[in-house]
């Protein structure tokens, strides 16, 4: 079969490529692994898809590329992404800081938007069928496809091969986290194959494993924090939000807004995380309620200090790093040391729960070998690169969705103009 351009992965980046590249008049071909498009679009945000952000700006993406975002946004400025959902009749609702959700809350009804579009533009979306090479020729490209067969279905033949023909090709074969839902090294592999440097891949946004007393104790417990991460005697990253504690070590929103920082610290040497368990408290007004309350509870047992003061196992924990016995009087001491301990809870990072937990890819295709505002590769004439595989990974927060979105659409338009 022989087309304008073919699109490899049926994810965030593709989808809206195909949308665009064929509004502009290309005939397009979708290449999809999966038995279903857009698999891990329906994973996101719970389900309900944090598809993008009322504040994106460069500084919300790493590694630090505000000279090339800068082009990005002036060729697609942010706001276009809404007109875009807007246009195949997606409304949405706004979360906490500017995240914006499908108004339904379904991460379906994204992928389906999209899908009805292409649909109604004829743009065919071959599922179970896996891009394994991309050969760059004068005339174009050649992509041999395999085909992949079902877990669950016994009766498709498997690892029949297809080469399709195209005037060009947008790789837009996502990221290496998830592989349970379509992740994988392959597209950094087709993108290595046409002389692409592709850095090294770390996960981002994922929860981290670490070492600590009182850890197997805190397991389950939820609570806000403020965290800091600290490695070779400085900071280097801040966040806060709701901080889970876990058998392994820690997650939740504010861990996840920080893990990027922690595994590069911890590439370099040991890194910390120092957690405010009372973050709501101003140093000194945690003191002085410390101190009243050791005040009017003198000379009764410590747990009548602590009940009703936090999460008792959250307190249990503190107080055993303080050195207090939790079944003797309330130490006159305690005050002190007790906020010590509730304001800078130190874990020692320990790594990650790896890419099988992760949101997203820090690392991949070298932002150089890109060009900002049609994402057309600077190697290969007729190539383009779109979504995750780029070295460039967003905070959490629907970043990581508009840069999909955003570089996709770009891609789609350029590779349709002839
Ligand atoms: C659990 C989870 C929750 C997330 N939540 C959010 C969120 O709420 N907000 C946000 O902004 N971001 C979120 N993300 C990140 C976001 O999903 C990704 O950044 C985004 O999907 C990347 O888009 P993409 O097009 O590059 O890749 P993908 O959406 O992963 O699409 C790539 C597609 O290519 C297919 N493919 C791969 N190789 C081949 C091949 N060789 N041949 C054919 N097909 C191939 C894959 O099967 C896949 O369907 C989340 C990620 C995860 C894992």
């Amino acid at each position: 079969m022989t087309c304008d351009i073919i699109i490899i992965g049926a994810g965030a980046s593709g989808l809206a490529a195909a949308v665009e590249a064929s509004r502009a008049g290309a005939s397009v071909l979708v290449l999809e692994k999966n038995h279903v498009p857009g698999r891990k679009i329906l994973s996101t945000g719970s389900g309900k898809c944090n598809f993008t952000n009322l504040k994106v700006t460069p500084a919300s993406y790493h590694p630090a590329s505000p000279a090339f975002l800068k082009k990005t946004f002036s060729a697609l400025p942010p706001a276009e992404i809404l007109s875009f959902f807007g246009k195949l009749g997606l409304l949405w609702v706004e979360g906490e800081k500017g995240r914006l959700f499908p108004r339904s809350l379904k991460a379906q009804d994204v992928v389906n938007v999209l899908l009805h579009e292409l649909d109604f533009l004829n743009v065919p979306v071959r599922t179970l069928t896996e891009a394994v090479s991309v050969t760059a020729d004068k005339a174009g490209f050649s992509v041999e496809a395999v085909k992949v067969r079902p877990k669950w279905e016994k009766s498709t033949t498997a690892g029949e091969r297809t080469v399709y023909r195209a005037a060009r090709v947008i790789l837009a074969a996502g990221g290496a986290c998830y592989p349970q839902i379509g992740g994988g090294s392959g597209g950094y592999g087709l993108l290595a194959s046409l002389g692409h440097t592709v850095s090294e891949l770390s996960p981002s946004i994922v929860p981290l494993r670490a070492k600590g007393e009182q850890l197997r104790e805190l397991d389950g417990v939820r609570l806000e924090t403020a965290l800091k991460l600290v490695a070779g005697g400085r900071t280097r990253a801040e966040s806060a939000g709701e901080l889970l504690f876990t058998s392994y070590g820690v997650s939740g929103p504010a861990v996840l807004d920080l893990s990027r920082a922690a595994l590069a610290a911890l590439r370099e040497g040991p890194a910390f995380i120092e957690a405010d368990l009372m973050p709501d408290y101003k140093p000194a007004e945690l003191g002085k309620l410390l101190r009243e309350r050791a005040a009017a509870f003198a000379g009764r047992a410590f747990p009548h200090f602590a009940c009703g003061l936090h999460n008792e196992k959250v307190v249990r924990a503190a107080a055993a790093r303080a050195g207090i016995t939790w079944s003797s009087a309330v130490p006159a001491d305690c005050p002190a040391a007790l906020t010590a301990a509730l304001r800078s809870f130190t874990l020692e990072v320990a790594g990650s729960l790896g890419f099988e937990d992760a949101m997203a890819t820090a690392g991949g295709c070298a932002l150089s070998e890109v060009d900002p505002a049609s994402f057309a590769s600077k190697k290969v004439k007729g190539l383009y690169i779109a979504g995750e595989l780029l070295d460039l990974d967003g905070d959490s927060g629907g970043y990581n969705l508009h840069l999909a979105w955003t570089s996709g659409i770009l891609a789609g338009r350029a590779a349709a103009k002839k």
